[in-house]
């Protein structure tokens, strides 16, 4: 557990970065630090490892006042990851992961195995730890940055903006790798954004900060979504809460009803008798859905030419906003469920899942 007790950072020159920042972050939970440009964020998370030493107040890990640590001693414990990677340009990939077990004295072949494991477990290819860093993709050597502050297995990690320069596609994938890599490992992570989608994604809470480097909110995604504490935080939080919110909400009991859906080659009879208000679902070999097709517009056989392929897909059990998109997406308005397995389950209809949410309203679940 990292505990902020009213720490102030004021700059040479007189600028409050942080002005009595009080909060904790959870052993093994993703504390998000999130606000406008400024507010503060960088300075507070240098301050958890002593780049920056605090002007005031007291910073501890697990009980243990950090300004007590030796520096290197206290680093130790903590991974550090910044945005475009921090790659060193001249070692190759698997020895910049091996960089800080290198410098804690282990033997070069326990350094580089280690390196080599989890340059897969962050999904890189093995041979790609032979390249150097201008030789991989941007999300490529984030990857190897994330791999690099985990190499000495450290309980802490503190991210800095650490998806900021990739492109949009990239990003939600290192989102969701870094999600699923957090549920194996389960650090105590502090992670700095300026973007509050990034932080309601990834945060099991977040603490929006204001210019000043005070606490605006700290709460959970889904209850910082459903009640800002006021309208600096409603304005930073953006349009489309409500909708947002959904993401929080599972969806267990929606009615599913079963969707009649032809493979691909089936003849333009089958699919006309199989259609429903114009629409039939086009599935693979192994029932995953591909698309919908208007029969009534077939010249012979369906074929993937034919696929209309702007519905979303959702899992069952899933989440609301997940439902309701899918229902919202499909050109029959029926939205597409698939199990684990990505199999065709039924549909489920907007109304469906607006009755569902409407039984639930957004904070009163239990
Ligand atoms: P954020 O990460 O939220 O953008 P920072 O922590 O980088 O904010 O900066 C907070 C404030 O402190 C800003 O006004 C910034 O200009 C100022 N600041 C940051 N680093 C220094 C420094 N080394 N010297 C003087 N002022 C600084």
């Amino acid at each position: 557990m990292i505990r902020f007790a009213d720490v102030t950072k004021v700059y040479p020159g007189g600028t409050t970065a942080v002005g009595g920042l009080s909060f904790v972050a959870p052993t093994g939970k993703i504390t998000v630090l999130v606000g406008p440009s400024g507010c503060g964020k960088t300075t507070s998370l240098r301050m958890i490892n002593r780049m920056i030493e605090p002007t005031s107040g007291t910073i501890e890990i697990d009980g243990r006042d950090t300004s007590t640590l030796e520096p290197n001693e206290l680093r130790r414990g903590i991974g550090y990851v910044i945005q475009s990677g921090g790659l060193f340009p001249h070692r190759t990939i698997l020895d910049n992961i091996a960089t800080v077990p290198q410098l804690l004295g282990w033997d070069r072949r326990r350094a580089r195995a280690v390196a080599s494991e989890l340059l897969e477990r962050v999904g890189l290819a093995p041979e790609l730890g032979r390249r150097y860093p201008n030789q991989l993709s941007g999300g490529q050597q984030q990857r190897v940055g994330v791999a690099r502050a985990l190499a000495a297995d450290p309980p802490v990690m503190l991210m800095d903006e650490p998806f900021s320069a990739v492109d949009p596609v990239v990003r939600d994938q290192l989102q969701q790798e870094f999600l699923r890599l957090q549920a194996e490992l389960g650090k105590t992570i502090v992670f700095v954004t300026h973007d509050i989608d990034e932080a309601v994604k990834l945060g099991d809470q977040v603490a929006v900060l204001r210019v000043g480097g005070t606490l605006a909110q700290l709460a959970g995604p889904a209850d910082l979504l459903a009640d800002p504490a006021d309208d600096f935080v409603a304005d930073f939080l953006g349009r489309d809460r409500g909708y947002r919110a959904l993401a929080f909400q599972a969806a267990p009991d929606l009615p599913v009803t079963p969707e009649p859906a032809v493979p691909l080659g089936a003849d333009a009879e089958s699919a006309r008798r199989a259609a429903c208000g114009g629409w039939v679902l086009v599935v693979d070999g192994a029932r995953a859905p591909l698309g919908w097709v208007r029969p009534a517009h077939l010249a012979g056989v369906v074929t993937r030419d034919d696929l209309h392929r702007g519905g979303t897909v959702a899992p069952v059990g899933g989440t609301l906003r997940a439902a309701l998109d899918a229902a919202l997406s499909s050109p029959s308005r029926r939205g597409v469920l698939v199990d684990d397995d990505g199999r065709l389950v039924g549909t489920v209809r907007a109304q469906d899942v607006l009755a569902e949410i409407e039984r639930e309203p957004v904070g009163e679940a239990p």
